[in-house]
């Protein structure tokens, strides 16, 4: 079975070398170096990761293509990328703890003003009742953690900010249940949840739908004042309307992971603005043990004739 692997960063030869380790019976191939005398039609499956437009359209016979990531907008904005193809997208147990702990300490330092401490720290300011009047700061009981998205990245935080003493509510598609979590669903009930929110996590995937949903007439629906951690997707935000709105005070601040232009330019205004903190994207990250684990196990799978779990629904585009 012949397996080729698309991926533009430095760590493709990690990965390559810790799939031959757990599969050595794949015929690994890394693009392009690997390629160059590869019969297109001998490529069974493509192990992705931003590939360039038309490579993946170029193995003719591709029964499946794997996401090194959770998200496939990577792969599914090529606008060469045949309609057909399954795509089975990255789920695996360390992107879900690296999330879990990234948004955990997020929403932690939104509830706690570490930003405007720091900012304070930085003007040599001693001003400590920026959490609420000596003795009457809020602990997390009093604070709603709300999420956009519930699956596996979403829900998983959802628990352990529950877990963690937060009020959590969350919003998808359709119907959850989630003990100790208050689940909203579908556009008419979203401004229920926004409106209780008082730190705002945005895990949803990037879709036609869902592109541009952190704009001003969301945080408009948001109580004044509210944080945003944004981990999904630059796409998902309007730029000039979080400007906006952290100008405003309707906004506090925000965190944000992910940009339309990664890496984020130098000129950009997020970059220097007060209000908001930015990380270059790695809220989470696949490990490549049990990411390469999850990837040889879908692998099989597929070939078996079987669906792993997390293949893309064509119509949904998640
Ligand atoms: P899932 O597909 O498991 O979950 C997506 C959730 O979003 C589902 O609950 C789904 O609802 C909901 N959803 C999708 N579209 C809509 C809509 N139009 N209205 C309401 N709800 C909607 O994805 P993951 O949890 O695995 O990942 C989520 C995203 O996180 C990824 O797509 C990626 O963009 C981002 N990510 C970011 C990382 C980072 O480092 N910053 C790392 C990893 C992922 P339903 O369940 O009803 O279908």
């Amino acid at each position: 079975m012949t397996v080729v692997l698309i991926s533009r960063a430095e760590s493709a030869a990690t990965w390559a070398a810790e799939i031959r380790g757990q599969d050595p019976e794949l015929d690994l191939r890394v693009w392009p170096d690997e390629t160059r005398d590869l019969d297109p039609a001998a490529v069974d499956f493509v192990i992705a990761a931003k590939p360039p437009p038309g490579a993946i359209a170029a193995y003719p016979n591709v029964k499946a293509v794997l996401s090194l990531w959770a998200g496939v907008d990577h792969i599914t904005s090529d606008p060469e990328f045949p309609a057909h193809l399954p795509i089975a997208r990255m789920v695996e147990e360390g992107l879900t703890r690296g999330m879990r702990e990234f948004v955990v300490a997020q929403a932690l330092n939104a509830h706690l003003k570490m930003p405007e401490y720091i900012r304070q720290q930085n003007e040599r300011v001693w001003r400590p009742e920026i959490r609420g009047p000596h003795g009457t700061e809020p602990l997390v009981d009093e604070v709603t953690v709300g999420i956009l998205g519930l699956g596996v990245l979403g829900s998983d935080c959802a628990a352990a900010l529950r877990d963690f003493g937060f009020q959590v509510a969350g919003w998808a598609k359709s119907r959850k249940r989630m003990d100790g979590v208050d689940c909203y669903a579908g556009d008419a009930e979203r401004a229920a949840m926004l409106a209780r929110t008082d730190i705002l996590v945005n895990l949803l995937p990037r879709t036609a739908e869902t592109e541009n949903v952190l704009n001003a007439g969301l945080f408009a629906e948001l109580p004044e004042g509210a944080y945003l951690i944004n981990v999904g997707r630059g796409e998902h935000l309007v730029e000039e309307d979080l400007i906006a709105a952290l100008e405003s005070g309707r906004l506090a601040g925000a965190t944000l992971d992910v940009f339309r232009t990664e890496p984020l330019p130098q000129d950009h205004p997020f970059w220097a603005h007060p209000k908001i903190t930015v990380t270059p994207h790695v809220a989470s990250i696949t490990r490549v043990k049990t990411g390469v684990a999850r990837l040889v196990s879908a692998i099989r799978a597929f070939e078996r004739g079987e669906t792993p779990e997390g293949v893309v629904d064509p119509e949904k585009g998640y």
